[in-house]
């Protein structure tokens, strides 16, 4: 079994896109918007500060409490817009149940979704033309580059259809000629399919729901889920599956730095779409 090491691919795009940054005339902008108090949230919004200060990037963060009217965040990111200096603009998620979500991602220029979660950009996914793929699906495709694993013929299960990683990975891999299944909460009997799977991609956020009595001999594991149970963090697979697998994501170190890296990534496409 060889780890799919997320650390150390990301480090090195990290290197890249800071050598990239260095040779724009401006320092590329990233607008951040939280709303509300969402704990994980502070932790990923840090993260993402830390890795643009190591890319020589600037982030900007705009933070609102939960009374903040739905009008003065949707004024806030067509102010953010408007202004040339901001590359890539991002709305933190989940934010509180009050908001339309929907409504406040799709106020995003779509030049500037760098999380690709605007309508355009998931329909852009869809005809197979995408301008920004959402961090995490994007971080997945490229471990499937860097360690040369190649999708076409094979049977890629999908576990989790969110709109942020289940859907569009499902898309993409389809793209990339695999035969895939899409499973979900409501699917009866998920070993029929995890057993039958070459490539397995889970993510659901529920601790080790994957065992090795699940997967077929020689699968590649993606795990993106994050548990946070008494301060450990656990992923959607439990380790053990290392006895069987090909390749396998480590949780952590596998898929999260990844989608960090690829923020950063999309970032840089958005500078590149704005100045050329
Ligand atoms: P989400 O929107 O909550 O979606 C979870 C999906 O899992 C849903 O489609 C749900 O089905 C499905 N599901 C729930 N229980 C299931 C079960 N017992 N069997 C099969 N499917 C089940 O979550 P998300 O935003 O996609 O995130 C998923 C996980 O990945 C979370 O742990 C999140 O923290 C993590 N994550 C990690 C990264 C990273 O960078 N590593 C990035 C994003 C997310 P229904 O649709 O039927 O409800």
């Amino acid at each position: 079994m060889e780890k799919l090491d997320g650390k150390l691919l990301s480090a090195k795009i990290k290197d890249e896109v800071k050598a990239l940054s260095d040779s724009y005339k401006q320092t590329p902008i990233l607008a951040v918007v939280t709303v509300g108090d969402d704990e994980a949230s502070k932790v990923y919004v840090e993260n993402k500060r830390k890795a643009c200060e190591q890319c020589d990037m600037s982030m900007m963060h705009f933070s609102y409490d939960e009374s903040t009217r739905e009008s003065e965040i949707i004024k806030k990111i067509k102010e953010l817009n408007k202004d040339k200096s901001v590359n890539g603009i991002i709305l933190q998620l989940p934010i509180p149940k009050k908001y339309n979500t929907k409504k406040i991602l799709n106020t995003i220029d779509p030049k500037k979704d760098v999380d690709g979660l605007t309508d355009i950009s998931q329909g852009k996914i869809m005809g197979g033309n995408s301008t920004f793929v959402p961090c995490t699906p994007k971080g997945i495709l490229e471990i499937f580059d860097y360690y040369k694993i190649d999708l076409e013929g094979r049977h890629v299960v999908v576990i989790g259809r969110s709109d942020l990683v289940g859907k569009p990975i499902m898309l993409e891999c389809i793209n990339r000629n695999a035969t895939v299944t899409m499973c979900h909460s409501k699917t009866k009997n998920l070993e029929k399919y995890t057993k039958d799977a070459d490539v397995l991609i889970v993510a659901v956020g529920k601790k080790h729901l994957i065992d090795k009595t699940m997967i077929k001999d020689n699968a590649v594991i993606i795990d993106v889920g994050i548990s946070r149970i008494e301060g450990k963090i656990y992923g959607d697979v439990n380790p053990d599956v290392e006895s069987k697998a090909s390749y396998v994501t480590p949780v952590p170190g596998g898929v999260g730095p990844m989608t960090v890296a690829m923020l950063l990534k999309n970032t840089m496409i958005a500078y590149e779409l704005q100045n050329k």
